[in-house]
């Protein structure tokens, strides 16, 4: 578990998060372009430029147990909008991965578990198999028959297979995550 600094230096977590990606907060100008085009932003209790202004306030314990970052879709939307070039879903990487590395409980505890089961499919097969992932999903969050109806009727059509198919060149992919193993 990593020890993230806390509030007894007041730019003590911004300094932190420049050391974990390199992007500096404090030029944020709260010009709100970034929150205005992000797709999820309604559903986040604090939108991208929020959480820029509460990294730059020192607000650690809020932003490790908020909903925000896990709600990002990292579409790079806000990092493309951004007049001082910030990198926002970088950030919001950031964060996810101080949550966990910190010990902080995750504020959506399905998201880790969702990303989690996603990468094994692709770790698995080279890309998702959807009704396996789906299955395991749902298992693990304790709701077994969640959409199981909609499961169906997209199997009868077609939409998702029964069985998982493989790609040809699988050990390419096994090579990337041997690769990226320390990000994971
Ligand atoms: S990368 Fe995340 S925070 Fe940025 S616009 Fe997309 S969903 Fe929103
Ligand atoms: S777009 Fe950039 S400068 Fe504007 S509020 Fe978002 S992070 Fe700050």
């Amino acid at each position: 578990m990593i020890e993230i600094p806390g509030t007894q230096d007041a730019h003590a977590f911004r300094r932190f998060i420049i050391e974990r990606c390199g992007e500096d907060t404090g030029a944020c100008i709260q010009c709100g372009k970034c929150s205005a085009g992000c797709p999820v932003a309604p559903d986040m209790d604090y939108m991208p430029n929020q959480v820029m202004e509460l990294i730059r306030l020192n607000q650690r314990e809020r932003l490790l147990t908020a909903h925000s970052f896990w709600f990002c879709a990292s579409c790079q939307t806000c990092t493309i909008r951004c007049p001082h070039a910030i990198d926002i879903a970088l950030v919001m990487n950031t964060l996810r991965k101080l949550t966990l590395e910190g010990g902080y409980a995750p504020a959506e505890k399905r998201m880790p578990l969702f990303n989690r089961i996603f990468l094994d499919s692709i770790r698995k097969h080279g890309r998702v198999y959807e009704l396996g992932m789906v299955s395991r999903f749902n298992l693990a969050s304790g709701q077994p028959f969640k959409d199981a109806l909609l499961g169906a009727a997209m199997m009868a059509r077609r939409k998702i297979a029964l069985l998982p198919h493989r790609i040809r060149h699988l050990d390419d992919i096994k090579s990337i995550f041997a690769k990226y193993k320390k990000y994971m």
